[in-house]
């Protein structure tokens, strides 16, 4: 059910030089019921008192079930961005006008696939994040598999890279792809990719009787994303997507 609720920042920091991880409580104190892969909105006003708001998924690691105490958010600065003004410089203790779940960007109980792609770029693996306790679950039972490409241009711009690193080596079913587009990572690891997401994809061999896919993010990845699995012959209703368009 869709609620609105002030909410009041109670911790913040820079995951990369332009991208914000803010960590918010209700002001009513209650939790927010929400499922892993949904988002919620921010209201506020232009300059001029016009009313607005911009969405942003949820990226809290919750138990996957229950309400979740603090809501996160990772917030990418756009260049003169009304939001990105909003929240860029929202300072501990202060308050915003939010509403929410909103979204089916989720996985499914009915879902008898064998594997899961999940493709992103920038703040958009946040709902993956926000997937992990879910995704853990799913891969005990030992008959799924779960690849997630990470589309930066560099490691520094791998937004909780070390956070899905880490459960990677705790889940032998569940690969991490980082696939950096401009710059190799000074380390190279043995699942780094050079290239885009979309571009990684046929490596993996996608087929229509044992995947499903999300993708979020940049939108020409997400189009791109889309157009290569139907090619590789993923019917629409298996290819499932997040485009992080402009309110605007
Ligand atoms: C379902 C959904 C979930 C989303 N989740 C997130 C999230 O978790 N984190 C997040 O950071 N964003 C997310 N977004 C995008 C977010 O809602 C805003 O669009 C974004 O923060 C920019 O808002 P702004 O007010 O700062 O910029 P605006 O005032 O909307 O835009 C300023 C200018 O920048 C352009 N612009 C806007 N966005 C981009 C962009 N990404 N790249 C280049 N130019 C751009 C606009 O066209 C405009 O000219 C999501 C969007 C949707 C639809």
């Amino acid at each position: 059910m869709v609620e609105h609720f002030p909410l009041r920042l109670v911790d913040s920091h820079m995951l990369a030089p332009s991208v914000r991880h803010l960590v918010f409580e209700r002001v009513d104190g209650a939790p927010l019921a929400f499922v892993p892969g949904q988002f919620m909105q921010v209201h506020f006003e232009y300059a001029d008192g016009t009313p607005t708001r911009r969405s942003y998924s949820v990226a809290t690691v919750g138990d996957g079930a229950s309400p979740v105490a603090q809501v996160e958010i990772a917030v990418s600065y756009v260049d003169g961005g009304a939001a990105t003004a909003l929240l860029g410089n929202l300072a501990l203790g202060e308050v915003i006008a939010a509403s929410g779940p909103y979204g089916r960007f989720c996985l499914q109980d009915a879902d008898r696939n064998g594997r899961y792609l999940l493709l992103a770029t920038g703040t958009g693996v946040t709902p993956y994040r926000a997937m992990l306790p879910r995704l853990e679950k799913l891969l005990a039972a030992g008959d799924r598999e779960v690849v997630l490409l990470y589309g930066a241009r560099t490691e520094r711009e791998l937004l909780y890279g070390e956070q899905f690193e880490a459960f990677a080596q705790a889940h032998a079913n569940f690969t991490f792809h980082g696939c950096l587009s401009r710059e190799p990572r000074s380390i190279p690891r043995a699942s780094d990719r050079r290239g885009h997401v979309q571009h990684v994809l046929a490596e993996l061999e996608p087929r229509a009787d044992h995947d499903i896919a999300y993708l979020c993010g940049n939108p020409n990845m997400v189009d791109a994303a889309y157009a290569a699995l139907k090619d590789f012959g993923l019917p629409v209703q298996h290819i499932r997507r997040e485009k992080y368009v402009s309110a605007r």
